[in-house]
């Protein structure tokens, strides 16, 4: 390995980058800074955030800036605002000692008149998001033709922003001879398509295969029924105590809707979209940064904005509808030598997805159960004897309390001590996971149960769901397939069946389908609607196991939704239980 001076850094921003911790050069430094250094060519360098790309770039281009001359000389474009600014601090971090040196963060959603007086001023280098930029260019008060160096950083990213046209518009302000280089973390054909347009002849770099993820990362996917996506994510976040991650969702609506649902439920939890204010906005990520948040619930755009090196997991409440954002999504963890661990919660339909994104990533996702309530107990009760263990003790300030504490325990063993305050955190989850019924971990064989005639145990498990109380509940195997409605099933039994028959709930599958019926009524039911047809399948009812009995007792199944709406695919009448966690809910463990 070599040293940043055999690279040849200069000794000015050598000492300010040992300063800022650096001793060795990363991977992408070692490989990007002798190269512009020495030469004038376009570089694209495949890299993710986290490699160290930013001082890669940037002490090349900061040792090559001619201080004397107050013109913008290197222009650096990147997809948010909040990288514009680390980046920006980057740059006037390692150049600390170089004086005169002025670097210019541009980015929309602050005072543009600041931003003129600065270039005014004199900039030699500008890191913008494009769109201010353009904004700046139009009014004429921003100047590119001296710039010598162009640096798209997340270039996937920008496109993915839909700055194509703003690059466009930028790139033709400045100067053909200007140097290119691109940063992307995977290569769509978009980016490839630029890197046509304008780069001469460029040099590839690639740190770690093209379009692998972090190797650090373990990919890990729970295929589970979509009604049980967020009790899976629960019981998750349930099974890693000390989980400091970002919950990616597809919408900003699903965000705040996950988010809501989690900070009901006692997670330490906040939601990150553009739906927030700028304010709201980095008043979460502040939180976040500082760990006084556990779980950070975003979708892509907003999260870019969030660099933390330290994320333990991240996880996908679905797949992104671009395959390539899971790529950026789980970068987000294992990083600086770190391992974590990307989660990916999908349902059936999104199995082909997963093979698919094994491809990119050239690595294998492993197939996760849902963690047993017996499992997670476990976890987290070794979370609090390790925080027992480790528990900083403020000696002075308790030590007036302590006496009488001894004397009021003073009866008690060791042993009985240990066990009573151990019995504290686990009756509460005891409580809550006894009553909880397992989620299922849809298999790939089981996931085509839907598309035949249910086996037994599909019948037998009626659903999941007790009858109200007087009635039973019976299946049916026709469903949405056979076209069949709540309507239309009321319709059959009232054609089939010839008394008059009080119908309670309806859930239609794909299928087939449950109804509750009187339990008085269930054989003339039975009796009267087999042999039956409908558009030529002949119906079978009979009673659905372990769903019958139950006649108004208590409801102890947890899968549901909290939202207080039905959470089974259709229900005619009287909705599910809400869903609430008991004993108090989560503490914080980042506070
Ligand atoms: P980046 O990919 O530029 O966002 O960098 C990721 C993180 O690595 C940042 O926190 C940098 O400050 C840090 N970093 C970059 N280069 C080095 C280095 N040579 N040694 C130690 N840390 C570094």
């Amino acid at each position: 390995m070599k040293t940043f001076e055999e690279l040849g850094v200069a000794a000015n921003i050598r000492r300010a980058i040992e300063e800022m911790g650096y001793e060795n050069p990363m991977p992408v430094q070692e490989e990007v800074i002798p190269y512009l250094l020495g030469e004038t060519t376009d570089v694209i360098a495949l890299a993710q955030t986290g490699t160290g790309k930013t001082a890669a770039f940037g002490l090349p281009i900061l040792q090559k800036t001619n201080v004397k001359e107050n013109v913008p000389q290197t222009l650096v474009l990147c997809p948010t605002r909040e990288l514009c600014l680390q980046i920006a601090g980057d740059l006037a971090d390692y150049s600390k000692y170089m004086d005169s040196l002025r670097v210019l963060p541009v980015y929309g959603g602050s005072s543009i008149e600041s931003q003129i007086k600065a270039l005014k001023r004199g900039v030699q280098i500008i890191v913008a998001t494009p769109g201010r930029l353009i904004d700046l260019i139009n009014r004429r008060t921003v100047d590119l033709a001296n710039v010598e160096h162009v640096i798209l950083d997340e270039a996937d990213e920008m496109l993915n922003m839909g700055f194509m046209d703003s690059i466009d518009e930028i790139l033709s302000k400045v100067p053909e001879s200007r140097q290119m280089l691109l940063f992307s973390a995977t290569m769509p054909k978009e980016v490839s398509k630029i890197t046509k347009k304008y780069m001469n002849s460029p040099k590839e770099i690639t740190i770690g295969r093209k379009n692998e993820g972090s190797e650090n990362v373990k990919h890990i996917y729970y295929m589970v029924h979509a009604r049980d996506k967020y009790l899976a994510l629960k019981r998750i976040a349930d099974y890693y105590p000390n989980i400091y991650g970002i919950i990616f969702c597809r919408t900003r609506r699903e965000t705040q809707e996950i988010a809501d649902k989690l900070i009901q439920d006692g997670y330490n939890a906040d939601a990150l979209h553009g739906d927030l204010s700028q304010a709201q906005r980095d008043y979460v990520m502040q939180k976040f940064r500082i760990r006084n948040l556990q779980l950070l619930v975003a979708t892509d755009v907003a999260a870019r904005g969030i660099d933390v090196d330290s994320l333990t997991h991240v996880i996908n409440y679905g797949l992104p509808d671009d395959i390539e954002s899971y790529t950026h999504r789980s970068g987000r963890t294992g990083r600086a030598g770190k391992t974590g661990i990307s989660i990916a919660i999908v349902h059936v339909k999104e199995k082909g997805k997963i093979r698919e994104i094994e491809k990119i990533l050239n690595k294998k996702f492993e197939q996760g159960e849902i963690p047993s309530g017996e499992a997670i107990c476990e976890k987290q009760l070794f979370s609090l004897v390790d925080r027992i263990e480790k528990v900083k003790v403020n000696e002075e300030e308790i030590s007036n309390l302590l006496p009488s504490v001894y004397r009021k325990l003073d009866w008690l063993e060791k042993e009985d001590i240990i066990k009573r305050v151990v019995a504290l955190e686990f009756n509460r989850l005891i409580d809550y996971y006894r009553d909880a019924s397992e989620i299922e971990t849809v298999s790939e064989r089981s996931s085509r149960k839907d598309e035949s005639y249910p086996r037994r145990k599909d019948r037998d498990r009626s659903n999941g769901r007790n009858a109200e109380r007087g009635y039973s509940r019976l299946f049916i195997n026709i469903g949405r397939t056979d076209r069949v409605n709540p309507a239309t099933l009321m319709g059959l039994v009232n054609d089939f069946v010839p008394e008059k028959i009080n119908i309670g709930r309806i859930d239609i599958m794909q299928n087939f389908s449950f109804f509750e019926v009187p339990e008085k009524d269930v054989q003339k039911v039975i009796k009267s609607m087999s042999r039956q047809e409908q558009n030529g399948r002949r119906i079978s009812v009979e009673v659905a196991q372990g769903g019958n009995g139950g006649g108004g007792e208590r409801d102890r199944s947890y899968d549901r939704k909290p939202s207080g709406r039905p959470n089974r695919e259709f229900s005619s009448n009287k909705p599910a239980k809400k869903e609430h966690r008991k004993g108090g809910g989560r503490k914080p463990k980042f506070s």
